[in-house]
């Protein structure tokens, strides 16, 4: 089983007389920074000049330089900018990186697919909340933790473990727990993740249950309800309680009928295009199509996300949202949930 790391775990002293470079104000960025300030690190931000979240970062009284000038300062340099434009800003602060810092990641895509190569001679390590920054920063105000995984790539200083568990300390994550991992497992898991499950199958699945219902003569509002707003109290359930909550709370029909249809739909030909999809992660075939689709200017990803903008369900669900009350009033109550 995985080792899973917490508070008493980690030693905040590895950080002490650090100063840590925090690149980019971002989802992540302005959560880590914040939350590493707070708990008595030295920060600074590195943005480029005329970056539209330096008023962010100075209002919420950090330090800020630029890239270049804060890795040059720091021992640690957290890279957390946007994967695809980490390693023009790597080629910008690589110089600055002396024998013993630390390059840490919050996602391993460019460590594990080659297209960040450091030195032999600093530490690689990742600590990476598995949530949106926001979270990670109103969880560490709450006192709350947020979970999160640890890998070490490169253990030049023969402290990288260390330091990143009191850097994942320090942004509250093993007040939660951390859990052990690799470059290459966080890298292929959350990629096939997003790809055949959470973002990609679950609009699939959405779509063609809608499709199916619409092109079978049912009602637009029908399929939207059926197919889409509820799968937030379905997931709801099986985040609280796992499949087995679920699966009580729905009635005998709705089980019986799950239990014997679901795998009619995800039959062994999806599973078998699974494992095609993992093989591509695997393989770097995914990744090199990112990287190419990136370096031509985005064009096919720009087409897939207007064909997604312009489906139908989309336009009856923006419709329905507006008619009923519901999602605004949902919204407000968990809000008020959370901060209590
Ligand atoms: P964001 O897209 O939120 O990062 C935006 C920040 O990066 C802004 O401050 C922006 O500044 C800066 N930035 C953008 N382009 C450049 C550039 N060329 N040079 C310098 N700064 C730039 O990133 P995320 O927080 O989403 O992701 C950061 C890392 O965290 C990634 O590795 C990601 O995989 C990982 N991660 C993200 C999670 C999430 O929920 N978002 C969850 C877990 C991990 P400007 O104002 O100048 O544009
Ligand atoms: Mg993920
Ligand atoms: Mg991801």
């Amino acid at each position: 089983d995985a080792t899973i790391y917490y508070d008493d775990d980690a030693d905040d002293s590895y950080l002490n007389d650090k100063t840590v470079a925090v690149l980019g104000y971002g989802s992540q960025g302005h959560a880590h920074a914040q939350n590493l300030a707070d708990s008595g690190v030295d920060v600074v931000v590195g943005l480029r000049e005329g970056s539209s979240s330096r008023k962010a970062a100075e209002a919420d009284g950090l330090r800020v330089a630029t890239p270049t000038e804060a890795a040059s300062e720091a021992q640690v340099v957290s890279v957390l900018v946007p994967d695809t434009v980490q390693p023009a800003v790597y080629a910008d602060i690589e110089s600055e990186l002396e024998p013993g810092d630390t390059l840490q990641f919050a996602h391993g895509f460019n460590i594990h697919y080659g297209q960040i190569e450091p030195s032999e001679d600093v530490d690689v390590t990742m600590i990476a909340p598995k949530s949106p920054g926001h979270l990670v920063r109103r969880n560490y105000q709450a006192e709350e933790g947020t979970p999160g995984l640890l890998a070490v790539y490169q253990d030049a200083s023969g402290e990288a473990k260390e330091e990143a568990l009191a850097y994942g300390k320090a942004i509250g994550c093993t007040r939660a727990g951390v859990v052990e991992t690799s470059f290459q497992e966080e890298t292929e898991t959350d990629l096939f993740g997003e790809q055949a499950v959470l973002c990609g199958g679950v609009t699939e699945l959405i779509k063609a249950g809608y499709e199916t219902l619409v092109d079978a003569g049912y009602s637009p509002e029908m399929a939207y309800f059926e197919c889409l707003n509820e799968m937030k109290l379905i997931v709801d359930l099986m985040y609280e309680g796992g499949l087995g909550e679920m699966w009580d709370s729905v009635s005998d029909t709705a089980e019986y009928g799950g239990l014997t249809r679901g795998e009619v739909v995800v039959d062994d030909h999806a599973r078998e295009k699974m494992e095609q999809v993992l093989e591509e992660v695997q393989n770097g075939e995914f990744a090199q199509q990112w990287i190419v689709e990136n370096q031509a200017g985005r064009p096919s990803y720009r087409q897939k996300r207007k064909a997604e903008k312009n489906h139908e369900i989309e336009e009856v669900g923006d419709r329905l949202r507006e008619l009923f009350a519901w999602s605004e009033t949902e919204d407000e109550e968990s809000e008020s949930e959370e901060k209590e």
